[in-house]
């Protein structure tokens, strides 16, 4: 699924060390900020409300401007010039859809700014209502009012998208919609930023939406880069704690020894038993935290060389096809798993479980 960006080229965004301070440098909203973003590419800002993400679309944009370090589109320094001369397109939270215009006039709008002839501009508009899926003789005439959610965002987009940007910055523009609508506009999203071959910038506090429309998510926390790397990448080898936790549940397990198993595998000696750690995972210790996903536990009523580890299931729950359960360890930690097969937990709440992870999955939280 990786994809390859020729390294010779020029990304078509870069931003080199860039802060921006506020109040009498008080507020530190982005702190040393450094990203490339290449044609083709779809990269997700990801990080927690108040994190920096805002004041960072803002800067690119031209909006504001950086207190320190440069920001380059195609190679070129940005910084000082004005929002229009960027050829950079914004689709923010707002939408900012004019309501008492038809979705042609509001699609047109920034090709009227550029002055453009008007057969150019119907043809364009056109176009890419097409792209966006809301065929123009169907939608071109209504007004805001008659559309869906989802069919705002697209207004949104088309609009954005008219005036042939080399570079789209999205700040949440689906935090208004609803789960299944933002996940199918995330993958709508995706297939026409392919389609077109721009570079992309999208901000989000929502994993799933990252995930499921990135090429590459890049994790801020307090106006710091923790983390880039792709989707896959991110979920399963988080840098740190906070990350491993903002992408979804997660068990960390305290252990009291990292040793060598047998056949050159390592151990974590975790209560009275032990959990195979992932190939080249941590070195020998006395002690550590290990950390792995609820879906990656296996649990079963036997003990077997796999499922060296014995709990006391606590509580279960059924949600939407999984079922969730809580394994109680000897030492008083807690272990969550899910999945869809209930057959270890059909002895109920009070009954004995082994408990084993897919290959792999255990690994070394770093200190
Ligand atoms: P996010 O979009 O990730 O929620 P923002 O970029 O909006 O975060 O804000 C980052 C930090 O910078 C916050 O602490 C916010 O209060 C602060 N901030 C943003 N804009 C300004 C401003 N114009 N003046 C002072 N502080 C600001
Ligand atoms: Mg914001």
């Amino acid at each position: 699924m990786a994809t390859d960006f020729a390294v010779q080229d020029t990304p078509v965004l870069q931003l080199n060390h860039v802060s921006r301070v506020f109040g009498d440098g008080r507020i530190i909203a982005v702190d040393d900020f450094s990203l490339d973003v290449h044609r083709g590419e779809i990269v997700s800002i990801l990080g927690p409300s108040g994190c920096g993400k805002t004041t960072t679309m803002r800067l690119i944009a031209g909006l504001d401007e950086p207190t320190e370090g440069d920001i380059r589109v195609h190679g070129r320094s940005v910084v000082g010039q004005p929002p229009h001369r960027r050829n950079i397109g914004l689709v923010f939270q707002s939408l900012a859809i004019f309501p008492h215009m038809s979705v042609h006039r509001n699609v047109a709008f920034g090709l009227r700014m550029k002055r453009m002839a008007k057969e150019t501009i119907d043809r364009k508009v056109e176009e890419t209502l097409d792209l966006v899926r809301l065929p123009h003789r169907d939608y071109a005439a209504r007004m805001p009012s008659q559309l869906s959610g989802g069919q705002l965002q697209r207004v949104a987009l088309a609009r954005t998208l008219a005036t042939e940007p080399s570079l789209v910055l999205f700040d949440e523009p689906m935090a208004a919609l609803d789960r299944r609508l933002r996940d199918y506009m995330a993958v709508e999203l995706r297939k026409i930023q392919k389609q077109l071959d721009v570079a992309a910038v999208y901000v989000t506090h929502d994993q799933e939406t990252a995930s499921a429309m990135s090429d590459r998510i890049v994790i801020m926390e307090s106006g710091k880069l923790i983390q880039s790397g792709s989707p896959v990448e991110i979920y399963e080898r988080p840098a740190n704690r906070f990350v491993a936790e903002f992408l979804g549940d997660i068990n960390f397990i305290e252990s009291t020894a990292i040793e060598d198993g047998e056949n050159g595998s390592r151990m974590a000696r975790i209560a009275d038993g032990a959990l195979a750690i992932a190939d080249g995972d941590g070195s020998r210790r006395d002690s550590g935290t290990v950390f792995v996903r609820p879906e990656h536990v296996a649990l079963s009523q036997q003990q077997s060389a796999t499922a060296g580890l014995c709990g006391e299931i606590v509580e279960i729950q059924f949600n939407s096809g999984f079922y969730r359960s809580r394994v109680r360890l000897s030492d008083g930690q807690d272990i969550l798993a899910t999945s869809t097969d209930d057959s270890p937990l059909k002895d109920g709440i009070g009954s004995r479980v082994w408990i084993g992870a897919v290959d792999g999955r255990v690994r070394v939280l770093r200190p």
